[in-house]
Order: C-alpha cells, then sequence, then structure tokens
C-alpha cells in the first residue's frame, strides 16, 4: 500500500492517491487528514501493513512546510509539522484538555517483569480519560516529574488532582517505532525471565480509550508484529475488538487483557469513573477468545467487602472464556490516590467500603490480613475451576511484613512465571502460585 502525490498549479497545491495491489483505492484534491490516512491503512492494507507518514509528500497544514520527521495532528485532525505542533493550544474535547505529548519517548524498559508482564511498555498518550481513582500513574515519575510540561501542554494545575482531565496524544509513535525497530540491534532489548522481552500497551494509559489512541495502537502493535516482539495489551476498553485481524496476524506472539477488578457496575463506576462497563470488557474478551485470540483478566484491584461469592462469581465467568490466565492484586493502600478512593465510595454510598478502606489506612496489621485474606481466597476458589491459574501479585510492603514460611510462600509467588509462552498458548500452571491454597483456610498461624 503507497501513498502517492501530484503538485497542481503550486508547489503546496498537492493532490494524493492511496494505491493498494496495483489500484487507486482512494483519491484526495486536498491533503487527508491524520484520521483518514490512519483509517485507510486499516481499511485497504493488510493487517500488518500500514502507510508511513514520513516523506509522503505531506505538508503541514499551518506553515506548509514538508513533513519529513515528528508530526501531530491539529484538534481538526489536520496534520502539523513538530514545530507547529508543539506551539499549538491545548482545546477541551467534552471535558478532557486535549494537545500533543512533545516526549520523545517510544519504548521503555520496564519493572513489570516483577509481575510477569513484560519488560518494555508503550505508552501511546500521557494522561488517560477513565480516570481510575486508584491509578498508580500520576504518582509515577512519568507523570509526577512533567508538571511544567503539563501545566504549558495542557493546563494542569495538579496531574494527580487532574489526573483524568488530560491527554497528550503520540501521533507519531508508530513512524518512530518502526524507525527504532529497524535500527538498534534486538540483541539489546531487555529479556527477562519474567518479563520474556514482551513490549505492553499501555502501562501508564489506556491503549483503546478512544480512535485516536487505538489508531497509534494499531501502528505501533503492526510494527512489533513485523519484527517479531511478543506483544501484551491491557485495556479497559471494548474498543479493542476493531483490531481482531491484527491480533489473530500476530499468533500466538501476542495475548490481550483486559482489568476485571468486579462486575459490580456501580462500584467499578465509582473507581472508574469514566472507564467502560465491566460486563463489556468481559464481552470484549470473550469475542476476542473466540476469534482465536490469547486472552488475560487483570483481577485488580479487588475491593475489601469482596469475599468468597464475588470471587466465584468472577471466576465463573473468566472460566467461561475458556483458555485464560487471571491475575490477581487486593488493593493498597497507599498515597494520594487511596484518599480519593475513599472519597469516591463515600460519594457513591459504599459506607461498607469506606469503613474498610479506612481501617485499612489506620492500621497497617489490617491491611496485611486483608490483603493475605484475599490472596489466599481467590486462589481457594480458583481450585475450583479445572485448570484456572491465577497469578498473584503479593505487594511488596505485604512481603516485608510477614516472616518465616509465609514470607518465603509470597516471595515465590512474586517470583513465579506467569503461565504464558507467547510461543505456544498456555503452559503449565506455576506451582508456586498455588501455595497459599495448599495451606488450606488456615493462614492465621502464619501471619
Ligand atoms: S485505565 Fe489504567 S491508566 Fe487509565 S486511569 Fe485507569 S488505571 Fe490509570
Ligand atoms: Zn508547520
Amino acid at each position: 500500500m503507497d501513498l502517492t502525490w501530484d503538485t497542481g498549479d503550486s508547489w503546496f497545491e498537492r493532490t494524493y492517491a492511496v494505491e493498494h495491489a496495483g489500484e487507486t483505492v482512494a483519491a484526495f484534491d486536498d491533503q487527508p487528514s491524520l484520521d483518514d490516512l490512519r483509517a485507510l491503512s486499516r481499511d485497504y492494507g493488510a493487517p500488518t501493513e500500514r502507510l508511513d507518514l514520513w516523506q509522503a509528500g505531506l505538508l503541514c497544514t499551518q506553515c506548509n512546510d514538508e513533513i519529513n520527521d515528528r508530526f501531530a495532528a491539529n484538534p481538526q485532525g489536520d496534520l502539523l509539522c513538530w514545530d507547529c505542533a508543539t506551539d499549538t493550544e491545548s482545546h477541551d474535547e467534552h471535558g478532557i484538555t486535549v494537545n500533543t505529548d512533545p516526549t520523545k519517548s517510544v519504548m521503555s524498559k520496564s519493572h513489570l517483569h516483577t509481575k510477569s508482564l513484560c519488560d518494555h511498555v508503550i505508552n501511546v498518550a500521557t494522561g488517560c480519560r477513565h480516570g481510575c481513582e486508584f491509578c498508580y500513574v500520576p504518582t509515577t515519575p512519568a507523570i509526577d516529574s512533567r508538571d511544567e510540561m503539563l501545566a504549558e501542554q495542557a493546563n494542569v494545575d495538579d496531574p494527580q488532582t487532574d489526573w483524568g482531565s488530560y491527554l497528550l496524544y503520540r501521533d507519531d509513535l508508530p513512524e518512530r517505532l518502526g524507525n527504532i525497530l529497524d535500527e538498534r540491534d534486538p540483541s539489546e532489548r531487555k529479556q527477562t525471565e519474567r518479563g520474556r522481552g514482551v513490549v505492553m500497551l499501555s502501562s501508564g494509559t489506556d491503549c483503546y480509550q478512544d480512535r485516536r489512541t487505538a489508531q497509534i495502537t494499531r501502528g505501533a502493535v503492526a510494527e512489533l508484529i513485523t519484527h517479531d516482539i511478543p506483544i501484551r495489551i491491557l485495556t479497559r476498553s471494548p474498543a479493542v475488538t476493531r483490531d481482531i485481524d491484527l491480533f489473530q496476524a500476530a499468533g500466538d506472539r501476542i495475548t490481550v487483557g483486559s482489568s476485571i477488578p468486579s462486575f459490580d457496575a456501580t462500584l467499578v463506576r465509582a473507581m472508574e469513573p469514566n472507564a467502560p462497563p465491566p460486563m463489556t470488557r468481559w464481552q470484549a474478551l470473550d469475542e476476542l477468545q473466540q476469534a482465536g485470540v490469547s486472552v488475560f483478566v487483570s483481577m485488580s484491584p479487588t475491593y475489601p467487602t469482596m469475599g468468597e461469592d464475588d470471587f466465584h462469581e468472577l471466576l465463573s465467568y473468566f472460566r467461561a472464556l475458556g483458555e485464560v490466565v487471571v491475575f490477581h492484586e487486593p488493593i493498597n493502600p497507599r498515597g494520594a490516590n487511596f484518599q480519593q478512593c475513599l472519597s469516591a465510595a463515600k460519594e457513591a454510598g459504599y459506607d461498607d467500603v469506606v469503613e474498610e478502606l479506612q481501617q485499612m489506612q489506620d492500621s497497617h496489621q489490617y491491611w496485611v490480613e486483608y490483603a493475605l485474606e484475599q490472596l489466599n481466597t481467590v486462589q481457594q476458589v480458583a481450585t475450583r475451576f479445572d485448570g484456572l491459574e491465577v497469578h498473584s501479585w503479593p505487594d511488596d510492603e505485604l512481603v516485608r511484613s510477614t516472616s518465616g514460611q509465609l514470607r518465603s510462600k509470597l516471595k515465590a509467588m512474586q517470583e513465579a512465571v506467569s503461565p504464558e509462552s507467547f510461543s505456544t498458548h498456555a503452559t503449565d500452571a506455576s506451582p508456586e502460585q498455588s501455595e497459599l491454597a495448599r495451606d488450606g483456610k488456615s493462614i492465621e498461624h502464619l501471619i
């Protein structure tokens, strides 16, 4: 698939055409928008084919310079050269301040191998429309140390409390990723036992939260597939199913998952104000699984009022997906985001959740016992579902707060590799993950 162009009466009056398999599939008298070009790429190319927008004869709609390097789009979707893009004022899109992310970052090394998720992450944007109350992202350096940039690009006063109200896109990420992957020696990429060289989209934003992020994601995933790199997609957005063709092209080198902490839609809406309801996420995973795509669920963070029956219901639904890997993590009472969870639960009228969260905040021991109880209950309930492995994520602080045999078991859980191989379908379960379950219900003596 190629983008070709011709000059008209003057140098900057250009007509464009997209050709595929020797035929013109689209023609434009004026320059197409970024959205048009990304949509054409998806509609006419093979799944992993991508129209490269560098050196394609496209012009900046503001200064008319030819786009031969970095670019972005303005609020109307018109292409801009990098100088014009970074000078453009932010705009309001249904209550979210939107602009271009000036970062150079494309693919970063990640510590998420400690959760057996990946060795690298690609974030398609800075900020996230979903605005989850428990989100740890605004406390990380990727946001926390960029307050000046966020103030300039999106009028952000406080990156933490304004979280969910700003979004800066990385439109040219697919082009830059393609270049980097072509140029860099693959042997220099990080590859740990638990991370397996996997690249995850996205850890700091939702990579399918809207059409524009989905377009960036598709381009990035196409590049990763072309370079035979294992991929993990994590999203709360059912729109992920738009790329089933692409995931099928990746075969066993990709797994696609969603966070589903609970099916209580009202509680989830209180904690994840702008994210799609949990059942729609499950339906998306079901559709993906039926299309032959490997799926996983992140059951995180689970709430303190949840017990055996809730976990049984969740795991029944997950088991119904067929072959699936479940990750589990109880909520951790840390930082300003925990206070926001408390306020959100209070506002939604969840007095029992408020009471439990409050106790966890007031008493470290209360939290330790709650977290152990939940990890154990989930592992216990999982044994009722033949072949369903839950990969638990015991928090570092939880491990530090325990001793002896229990501490060793929790450490072993932390160090276990998830039962995903990224070359064939799921591998065997890790025995370390069900250690707590083997202790029956009597973990109290180990605390
Ligand atoms: S979807 Fe993920 S990145 Fe976005 S706010 Fe929620 S937890 Fe944070
Ligand atoms: Zn320009």
